[in-house]
C-alpha cells in the first residue's frame, strides 16, 4: 500500500487489535503510538499524564505522530483518542496516510474498558458520563477522516475485513468539518460503490444529460438496483448553455413528481455542468437535501469533484448563483473516460498540469512519463493521476473552504485563461486550452517578477506542448484579452491577486495593480 493506514478511535474501540491484525496480514510494520511514545518517553502514558497533564500528552503525540507521518509510508499505526485534534495534523494525516476510525457506543466503550487501569481521561467522576462527554467533543475530529467503522457485534477479523477494503481503496477525504466525504477512485465503482452511497435514502434522482444517458445510463440502472431505493431520473439537455435555472426547475420539478422529500437523494452521472447543476439543485430542493455524484469526464474529476461548489449560469455570467453544498461522496471510475469526447478529455490535462504545479511534483513525472497511457484510457495511470489530482486540491480545499485565503492558488492560470476564453466567447477555447494559455503565461509572468524560474516555464511549457495544448501566446489576441482581464475589477487603481509559481509543487499569490498585470500580459508577445 502507498499510503499508511492510521487507525483512530476512543479508547476500547479496538484499534490494537485490529491493526496488529490488519499489518501482519498485510506484511508491514505495526506501530502503537501510545506504546512508541511509553518508549520514547520511558514511562507509562498514565505517568505522562499525571507528571505534565493531558496537555503535555498531547504535545508530545503530536510530536510522536509527526515523525510516524516522517518515516516511511505503508505501515500499520494505531493512534491515541486523540492524537487527531490538532486540525494541522490531521489534515496532514488525511492527506498522507488513510484514516478510519473504529466506533463503539458509550456503553461498549464502558464495558470494554472498565477493566483497564491504564485509562487516566476516565478518571475522576462517572466514566459513562465522562465517555460521553469525550466523543462529543471529538465529534468533528473522527467525523473529518476518510472512513468510520462501527466494531460493535463484529468480530476483530471481520472489522479488519471492512477496514483493509477501505485501506485498499485509498479514497481521497475532502475534510470539511460535519460534510467531510470522500473521493473514490478507480474502476468497477458504479457497480460497487454506488449501492451504499444511496441505501438509506427515501428516494434516489438521476440527473443526467442526453449524451452520458446514452451510453452509461443502462450501467446507472443496473447498478442502482443494487441499492433496493425507488429511483427517478431526469435527463438534461447537454451543454454549458443549459447550465441555467431551466435546467434547475426541470431537476426541482421532477423531484417533485417522484415524490422526493427531504430524505431523497441526488445522484449526478455526467460532466462538470451536470455535477454543478445538480449539486445546486440538491443544495436549494426543499432547503438541502443530500447528493453523490459520479463525474463522468476527467475535468469533472479532477476538478467539479472537491470543494463543493455548485452553480448555474446565468446570461452573460458564469456560475453567477450557487451555493457551497458538499456531497455525501464522489465516485470517479476511470472507465468512464473511455466515452469522453477526445478534446475536453485533453483539455482537462492541463487543470492536471495546474494541479501538479501548485502541490505535486510527482505528478507532472507521471503526466510526463505517461502520455501514451493516458491517451489509450490505461485505468491504471488514470486512477493515479485522478487521485493526485484530487488529493491536492483536497489539501488546499480542506485549509481553506470557504475560499478566504490560499484556495485562490487554484486559479494559477486562470487569470489570463479566463479573459482568453471569454474574449473567444466561450467557443473557440476549451476551458483546458485556454488553462494551458493562461499557465504559460502566468509562468512568464512569474519569471518577468523574479520569482519564476526558467527551467520551470520550460519544462510546463514542454509538457502541455506534448500533451497536444496550446502554449503559443504569440498567436493569440492578447491585446483584445487584456481588456477582459479582471472585468469585475475594473476600477481605477484596483489590484488583483495573481498566482505565480516559486517552484514546482510552490506556488504565492502577489498582488497586482491591474495596469500593471495588463502591461505585463502585453509584453508576452514578444
Ligand atoms: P460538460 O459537462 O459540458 O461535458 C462535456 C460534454 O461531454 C457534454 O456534451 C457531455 O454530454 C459530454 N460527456 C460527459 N461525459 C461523457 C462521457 N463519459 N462520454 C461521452 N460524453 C460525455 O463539460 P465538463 O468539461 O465536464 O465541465 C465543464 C463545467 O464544469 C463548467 O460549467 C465548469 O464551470 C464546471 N466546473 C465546475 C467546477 C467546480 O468546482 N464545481 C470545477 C471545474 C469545472
Amino acid at each position: 500500500m502507498e499510503r499508511s493506514l492510521l487507525l483512530s478511535g476512543f479508547m476500547g474501540t479496538g484499534k490494537s487489535t485490529v491493526g496488529r491484525r490488519l499489518a501482519e496480514r498485510a506484511g508491514v510494520e505495526f506501530v502503537d503510538l501510545d506504546l512508541e511514545i511509553e518508549r520514547v518517553e520511558d514511562r507509562r502514558v498514565r505517568e505522562i499524564f499525571e507528571a505534565v497533564g493531558e496537555e503535555g500528552f498531547r504535545a508530545i503525540e503530536r510530536r510522536e505522530l509527526g515523525r510516524v507521518l516522517d518515516g516511511p509510508a505503508g505501515k500499520v499505526v494505531a493512534l491515541g483518542g486523540g492524537a487527531l485534534l490538532d486540525r494541522g495534523l490531521r489534515l496532514r494525516a488525511l492527506d498522507e496516510a488513510i484514516v478510519v476510525v473504529l466506533e463503539a457506543s458509550p456503553g461498549e466503550i464502558l464495558r470494554r474498558t472498565s477493566t483497564s487501569r491504564e485509562r487516566p481521561l476516565l478518571d475522576g467522576g462517572d466514566p459513562a458520563e465522562r465517555i460521553e462527554r469525550f466523543l462529543a467533543a471529538r465529534r468533528l475530529v473522527y467525523r473529518e477522516c476518510h472512513a468510520r467503522v462501527t466494531t460493535e457485534g463484529k468480530s476483530p477479523a471481520d472489522v479488519a475485513d471492512e477496514v483493509a477494503r477501505i485501506w485498499a481503496r485509498a479514497p481521497v477525504a475532502v475534510a470539511a468539518g460535519d460534510s467531510t466525504y470522500a473521493v473514490e477512485v478507480g474502476t468497477g465503482l458504479l457497480d460497487e460503490r454506488l449501492p451504499p452511497l444511496v441505501s438509506g435514502a427515501s428516494r434516489a434522482l438521476v440527473v443526467t444529460d442526453e449524451h452520458v444517458e446514452a451510453l452509461h445510463g443502462d450501467a446507472l440502472s443496473r447498478a442502482l438496483a443494487g441499492a433496493r431505493v425507488p429511483t427517478a431520473r431526469v435527463v438534461l439537455a447537454p451543454g454549458e448553455e443549459h447550465k441555467s435555472p431551466r435546467a434547475l426547475e426541470q431537476i426541482w420539478s421532477a423531484a417533485l413528481g417522484a415524490g422526493a422529500d427531504r430524505k431523497s437523494r441526488f445522484v449526478a452521472l455526467g460532466g462538470g455542468v451536470v455535477t454543478d447543476v445538480a449539486g445546486f439543485a440538491a443544495a436549494t430542493y426543499m432547503r438541502g437535501v443530500s447528493w453523490a455524484a459520479a463525474p463522468t469526464t476527467l475535468l469533472a474529476m479532477v476538478d467539479a469533484s472537491v470543494g463543493g461548489k455548485t452553480a448555474v449560469d446565468l446570461p452573460g455570467a458564469k456560475n453567477a448563483v450557487g451555493a457551497f453544498w458538499q456531497p455525501l461522496g464522489v465516485l470517479c471510475d476511470v472507465d468512464l473516460l473511455r466515452t469522453e469526447p477526445p478534446r475536453g478529455f485533453a483539455s482537462a490535462l492541463a487543470e492536471v498540469v495546474k494541479t501538479a504545479i501548485i502541490g505535486d511534483p510527482e505528478l507532472l513525472d507521471r503526466v510526463d512519463t505517461g502520455r501514451e497511457a493516458i491517451a489509450s484510457h490505461d485505468a491504471a495511470t488514470l486512477s493515479d493521476i485522478v487521485r493526485r489530482s484530487v488529493r491536492v486540491k483536497a489539501r488546499v480545499v480542506g485549509q481553506d473552504p470557504r475560499e478566504d485565503g490560499i484556495r485562490a492558488w487554484l486559479n494559477l492560470g486562470h487569470t489570463v485563461g479566463h479573459a482568453l476564453e471569454a474574449q473567444g466567447g466561450y467557443g473557440r477555447l476549451r476551458h483546458g486550452e485556454a488553462v494551458s494559455l493562461g499557465l504559460v503565461a502566468a509562468l512568464r509572468i512569474g519569471q518577468r517578477l523574479g520569482v519564476t524560474p526558467r527551467g520551470l516555464v520550460e519544462r510546463v511549457t514542454g509538457s502541455l506542448s506534448a500533451l497536444g495544448l496550446p502554449v503559443d501566446l504569440g498567436r493569440e489576441p492578447l491585446r483584445e484579452a487584456v481588456e477582459l482581464l479582471g472585468h469585475d475589477k475594473k476600477r481605477a487603481g484596483s489590484r488583483v491577486k495573481f498566482v505565480v509559481a516559486r517552484e514546482l509543487g510552490r506556488v504565492e499569490l502577489v498582488e497586482l495593480p491591474l495596469d500593471e498585470l495588463a502591461a505585463l500580459v502585453l509584453g508576452l508577445t514578444s
